[in-house]
């Protein structure tokens, strides 16, 4: 779900969130907790799991970071904060942007189908990637 709320510009930037921060920036797979964790205890090797996950949760609450609720687990995370969709492979798990046309259309469309106040949008497609297909006896 995407949040309306600008990122809290008085945020704290300790030294661990911004080795987190950087962790996460660096990769482009959306990296689960697990793996920012081990990520970041390369230059923090006495950081603790509990702290990693801790400091994710208040810079996804910032705005600064993504929080994927998508199918699958465990839950991913994402340095792209704008609005952009995603898909998954089914196979290897492995979740990747995808680029589409603005979809903020159908959220107007569907409140006047149903007469909802639409909120947010989770849109997340399924299939397998490259790797994976070439691995599948069709
Ligand atoms: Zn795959
Ligand atoms: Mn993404």
């Amino acid at each position: 779900m995407r949040k309306t709320s600008q990122p809290e510009p008085n945020l704290r930037m300790t030294r661990q969130r911004q080795v987190i921060l950087e962790a996460l920036t660096g990769s482009e797979a959306h990296p689960t907790g697990d793996e920012i964790y081990r990520l970041a205890r390369r230059r923090l090797p006495h950081i603790s799991l509990g702290t990693v996950y801790r400091n994710l949760e208040v810079l996804s609450e910032a705005g600064l970071i993504c929080k994927l609720e998508l199918g699958g687990a465990p839950r991913r995370f994402d340095p792209k904060t704008d609005d952009h969709h995603h898909i998954r492979c089914l196979r290897c798990g492995k979740v990747e942007d995808i680029a589409l046309a603005p979809v903020a259309g159908i959220e107007r469309a569907v409140e006047a189908q149903r007469g909802y106040e639409v909120v947010g949008r989770r849109l997340e497609l399924l299939g397998y990637c490259p790797h994976c297909r070439s691995l599948r006896r069709v």
